[in-house]
């Protein structure tokens, strides 16, 4: 039955995230979008319509716009359709922490048949989203990055690598450090959670104590940490104080070394 690794993995009386319904074509043109998903790893989720479900790819590093940058990215079970608009606070339970919807769009897949490229490891589509356009392609893997297990040949057959082509929307812009925020919101993760949790907290409150509490907390200080580093690096690259300081320093400096 599709969605039945879904449905396994969660607890609907406690979950926020949308039933395991197969839906109807959104369109058109085929849904895709990728979440970014603060749970015990920082990873993004990308998801591609196909037969009313949303094939789903974690991708711990994010996609890059660099062709010579592959990223790692784990084949992980079908969502339904409806997760595509999906953003908020799953307080506990598989998935536990912030989803943000970090790019949503169009997908074309390169060639008719979908299943015989997904059973082939050789899926090559377009992305038409905000933030991710043009050629790419997610090649199934059998080497280093398989096994982890530490069997050296056995693949379990979840690793792929999602690979940017060289075209007008490729290049060198690392696009999650550049537009780190939620498509749908606009906000941040500690935006998603300020918003989401006073209802969330009080409807499906988790207990304080124990390991969803504790991770959860963990969670909250590594949204605020993430946004702090980014403001930081901010201020560092583009401030235009940042600029002159670094200036007038490197101008004593020479000052300095004709002197001598
Ligand atoms: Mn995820």
């Amino acid at each position: 039955m599709p969605l039945d690794e879904y449905r396994r993995k969660r607890d609907f009386t406690k979950t926020p995230e949308p039933e395991p319904k197969v839906g109807k074509k959104r369109g058109k043109a085929l849904f895709f979008c990728v979440q970014k998903h603060l749970a015990s790893h920082l990873h993004y989720d990308l998801r591609l319509e196909h037969n009313g479900v949303l094939l789903s790819w974690a991708v711990p590093k994010g996609p890059s716009l660099d062709p010579k940058t592959k990223r790692l990215a784990m084949h992980v079970e079908d969502h339904p359709i409806e997760y595509g608009d999906f953003e908020g606070v799953i307080p506990e339970g598989y998935g536990a922490g912030i989803v943000m919807l970090w790019d949503r769009g169009t997908w074309t897949p390169s060639v008719d048949d979908v299943d015989a490229a997904l059973k082939k490891g050789d899926l090559k589509f377009t992305l038409e989203g905000y933030k991710l356009k043009g050629s790419w392609v997610l090649v199934r893997t059998s080497g280093r990055y398989a096994g982890r297990s530490g069997s050296s040949t056995g693949s379990d057959g979840r690793s792929w690598l999602l690979i940017k082509h060289r075209d007008d929307w490729s290049g060198d812009l690392d696009i999650a450090e550049f537009a780190p925020r939620s498509v749908k919101s606009g906000g941040d993760f500690e935006d998603i959670l300020a918003e989401d949790t006073p209802a969330l907290w009080t409807s499906n409150r988790p207990s304080k104590s124990g390991d969803s509490g504790a991770m959860f907390a963990a969670i909250i200080e590594r949204a605020a940490r993430l946004k702090a580093d980014r403001e930081a690096k901010a201020v560092n690259s583009t401030s235009p104080t940042a600029h002159k300081t670094r200036a007038r320093a490197s101008a004593k400096a020479v000052r300095k070394r004709a002197a001598r």
